[in-house]
């Protein structure tokens, strides 16, 4: 299956953690990149994709009208695109009545809800602007329009953020009955103000012990509430994985588009240019868009796939990455798996490898290590 991933990078703020490819929105700005981006889509053959993603930045900076549109031209241009689903992210302080109800009408099936936290300080220090009632309203009106379903962003390990409150976010997306969960630890990105604020004050951010308490509290109350751990950072109920991102997972073939926007193709990855003015001028001329591009070839993309795979709850399926792959993983990579086991990070059952509920908080470390194996 083709994922189509769209970055639309304009935000109404910036806020002080974030290392994505974005500006502070500006109109006349925002509608010269959206001819950018019908130009790169343009230049591309048409073919059938299954999802579509919109991420950012901040896709409902833009009118629903406008992410309307582009999502027709999108579904005119890769046929059935989006017949699974079509995923928008959005803040929700600016979602306006109606804007829903135009994304569904465009055959839009699913918001992911940036909130982060329900807590008014916690969102005061991760530099966002909205509050409770503004995500209480954001989820009524998805529900109301008819989008099959709603996502929340969570994230822990945020300065000043206890047990407590991290207990109390959870609680709200819980309450709010949402069909998602995403939870995400704050990382500290280099050059960003949290970077220097964390430089000049560590003790203001919460140790390895509390990050990974709060984790487990997340998936212990998560789990309790129904939703099912489908991948280290992520919780759905039934019915409600992301697809889009579970053909990420499952090293599956997307095409992006935009300013720094990831594709997969042919064993090719490529990111295009964050350089905004070299990756419009390049888009209007019909490119092609400066980018970086590398062919992973024979271990390393084993290496690449047994990352993904493991981020999941169904893992590396030893007789489905024999016939993908030709490779004989348990063999292959016998002291990684022998080491892990050992720290009670991996688990084995007789067909697949997975993270153990321990592993999970440590699944960047674990599945990194099968990409570095030679
Ligand atoms: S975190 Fe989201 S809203 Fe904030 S600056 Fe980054 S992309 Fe924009």
């Amino acid at each position: 299956m083709l994922g189509i991933y769209v970055h639309l990078p304009f935000c109404p703020y910036i806020c002080p953690y974030c290392d994505f490819a974005k500006w502070p929105m500006q109109r006349s700005r925002a509608r010269a990149y959206l001819d950018a981006l019908r130009a790169e889509i343009d230049a591309v053959p048409g073919e059938e994709a299954a999802t579509i993603y919109y991420g950012g930045g901040t896709p409902n900076a833009y009118d629903a009208g406008e992410l309307a549109a582009l999502t027709r031209l999108l579904r005119e241009r890769f046929p059935g695109g989006g017949a699974r689903e079509i995923s928008v992210e959005a803040n929700p302080e600016l979602v306006r009545e109606g804007d829903f109800g135009r994304y569904a009408q465009a055959g839009i099936t699913r918001v992911s809800i940036g909130v982060q936290s329900f807590v008014p300080q916690e969102v005061a220090t991760l530099g966002r602007r909205h509050d409770r009632a503004q995500v209480e309203r954001a989820v009524a009106q998805a529900r109301a329009s008819g989008l099959a379903s709603v996502s929340l962003d969570l994230m822990f390990a945020v300065p000043g953020q206890s047990l407590r409150s991290w207990e109390e976010s959870l609680d709200c997306a819980i309450a709010l009955g949402v069909d998602h969960v995403s939870t995400y630890g704050l990382t500290i990105e280099a050059g960003t103000p949290y970077e220097r604020w964390h430089d000049r004050e560590p003790a203001a951010f919460p140790d390895d012990a509390l990050e990974a308490e709060q984790y487990a509290i997340a998936i212990e109350r998560l789990e309790g509430a129904g939703y099912e751990h489908y991948e280290i950072s992520n919780f759905a109920l039934h019915g409600h994985r992301c697809a889009h991102n579970e053909n990420y997972w499952r090293n599956g073939e997307y095409l992006g588009f935009g300013v720094g926007a990831a594709s997969f193709r042919g064993g090719e990855r490529s990111v295009h240019t964050r350089d905004l003015a070299v990756y419009e001028a390049a888009a209007a001329a019909g490119g092609p868009i400066p980018s970086e591009s590398e062919r992973l070839r024979g271990i390393k993309a084993v290496g690449e796939a047994i990352m993904l795979a493991l981020r999941t709850a169904q893992g590396v399926a030893f007789a489905e990455f024999k016939e993908r792959y030709g490779v004989n993983v348990a063999e292959r990579y016998a002291p990684v798996i022998a080491r892990y086991e050992r720290e009670g990070l991996l688990q084995r059952a007789s067909d697949r490898l997975v993270l153990t509920k321990r592993g999970r908080f440590f699944g960047n470390d674990v599945c990194g290590a099968f990409v570095t194996f030679e």
